[in-house]
């Protein structure tokens, strides 16, 4: 009606917007060089066994090494990625240098899964192929290599990704569901995704400590999704308090900058063993 129109703010130009749209543009120009160029890289954020305390995983988290505006995270430009065909060849560049760096790891001794992450436009057969090649080449087998799906990626088409990630378990890939508790999926999701690994939001972990409807809700998912048979991994943990609570909440592994920031390949030694320092200190023995 007129009248409810009337409450509608005219819009003749949004400064804000404008200037987003001019960025991304100027931006989705750029990402296809700096692909061939190698200025796409990825960063490794541990995450830490709740029981032993040790690092057994990590998250792959894209970045980009901007020529002239510095270190982009994924909020700059994932978005410019998956509205074009970028976030294809985006995807084959991180699952590349992944495996490169499992392998390397892998040599020197140190067996860590790495999770990637995946967004729902690549859920496909080419994904496959891409997968095989890069673990091939670098020797890598597949349970090395978890794939993180977000709850609304995997419910987008919910048919056609359960049937892909499906066929990555077959393979022997560990899969998660990343941010759960954000979006909308329901108990029959729960019931039939074909996921190893459950990742807790950290909108439930952040602040846990002091939350009684927080602990109750990640205390009831943790120990439903184990009754599912997944594994638990609790985002965001952000203080010795958030990690004491994740471990009391029934959480596998936990992740968080309590525990250690995403970081270059390079750093990660450093990392880890302040980690590990750290779980040492604030885990009770025995
Ligand atoms: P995500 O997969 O949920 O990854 C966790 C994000 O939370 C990362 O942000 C990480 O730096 C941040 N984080 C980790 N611990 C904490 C904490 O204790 N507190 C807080 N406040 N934040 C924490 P980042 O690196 O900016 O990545 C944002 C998102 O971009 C990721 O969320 C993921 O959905 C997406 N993403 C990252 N890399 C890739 C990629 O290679 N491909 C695709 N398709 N998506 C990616
Ligand atoms: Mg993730
Ligand atoms: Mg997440
Ligand atoms: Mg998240």
């Amino acid at each position: 009606t007129a009248g409810r129109r009337e409450g509608v703010p005219v819009r003749c130009f949004d400064a804000a917007l404008a200037q987003r749209s001019a960025r991304q543009l100027l931006l989705h120009g750029q990402l296809r060089h700096a692909l061939q160029r190698g200025e796409v890289t990825v960063h490794y954020q541990p995450q830490v066994d709740c029981s032993s305390g040790r690092v057994v995983a990590l998250e792959a988290l894209v970045r980009w090494q901007h020529p002239h505006l510095g270190l982009l995270l994924p909020g700059a430009f994932l978005d410019v990625a998956e509205r074009s065909s970028l976030i294809t060849p985006l995807t084959e560049t991180v699952i590349g240098l992944v495996a490169a760096d499992v392998a390397g790891w892998c040599a020197a001794g140190r067996d860590l899964v790495v999770a990637v992450n995946l967004s729902a436009r690549v859920l496909d057969a080419h994904l496959l192929d891409v997968l095989e090649g890069h673990l091939a080449r670098h020797g890598v087998p597949a349970r090395a290599l978890e794939l993180e799906v977000t709850e609304t990626a995997a419910l987008a088409d919910e048919r056609t990704s359960s049937a892909l990630l499906r066929e990555l378990r077959r393979r022997g890939h560990p899969v998660a569901i990343d941010d759960f508790g954000t979006g909308h999926a329901g108990l029959t999701y729960l019931r039939t995704v074909p996921a190893s690994t459950l990742k807790i939001d950290r909108a439930f972990i952040t602040g846990l400590d002091a939350d009684p409807r927080k602990q109750a809700v990640a205390h009831q998912v943790s120990a439903l999704a184990h009754r599912l048979g997944m594994d638990v991994v609790a985002e965001g943990v952000e203080t010795a308090r958030d990690w004491a609570a994740v471990r009391a909440a029934g959480c596998d592994r936990a992740q968080g900058y309590w525990l250690g920031r995403p970081v270059p390949a390079a750093d990660l030694p450093t990392v880890l063993a302040a980690a590990e320092a750290r779980t040492r200190t604030h885990t009770p023995a025995g």
